[in-house]
């Protein structure tokens, strides 16, 4: 099933998701949520999904990133981004801790927030425990753009979105972010834009 996708201003975006007990994870209300945001998430596209953009308030995660395809993207960007293959995951109660203090800053955006992007500025390196969709502890050691992704889709279960984080001055059209600041530096885009 494909759901639509909620919208900034619902207040489901803006509420703590619940944490799942691990009974509820086999169930089949929990395991349809899963497999409907796995299609909602590749229907949109999009690299990540948390519950609460399909309206549930539950600490449920799905993504998945082919790295960038090689016609949409070069090789040296791809680096740049550390734009990684991310196989399909799951993610139940996720906690997501930094790994060391390097951050990044990137152009990012929501399929929540729909047409738009900003600089997040993001740690590079996170650790994250969770369940998997049958339950069973989960660990991953994740850099690059496969971090920025959990950290954004953590951020939903706490009711944060990018919003919260973006440099406000960079927010951008995605037509303009195409026409103007994508594959730029970060610091020649601040400098472009008047930031400090
Ligand atoms: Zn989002």
């Amino acid at each position: 099933m494909l759901y639509d996708i909620v919208q900034a201003g619902d207040p489901v975006l803006r509420r703590p998701a619940r944490p799942l007990a691990a009974e509820e994870i086999p169930t089949p209300f929990v395991q349809e949520l899963i497999v409907s945001m796995r299609q909602t998430m590749h229907a949109a596209p999009g690299v990540g999904l948390a519950a609460p953009q399909v309206g549930e308030g539950l600490q449920v995660v799905v993504m998945e990133d082919t790295g960038g395809a090689p016609d949409t993207m070069s090789a040296a960007r791809r680096d740049e981004l550390g734009r990684t293959m991310l196989p399909f995951t799951v993610l139940v109660n996720p906690v997501v801790t930094p790994a060391g203090d390097e951050t990044e800053e990137f152009f990012e955006g929501c399929l929540s927030v729909s047409g738009f992007s900003a600089l997040v500025r993001r740690w590079r390196r996170v650790t994250v425990e969770a369940l998997d969709a049958a339950g069973a502890p989960l660990h991953l050691d994740l850099e690059g753009w496969p971090a920025r992704i959990v950290q954004h889709e953590a951020d939903h279960l706490a009711g944060t979105l990018y919003l919260d984080r973006m440099d406000t001055r960079s927010f951008t059209t995605a037509a303009n972010l195409g026409r103007h600041w994508k594959a730029r530096p970060p610091a020649e885009i601040r400098a472009a834009l008047g930031d400090e």
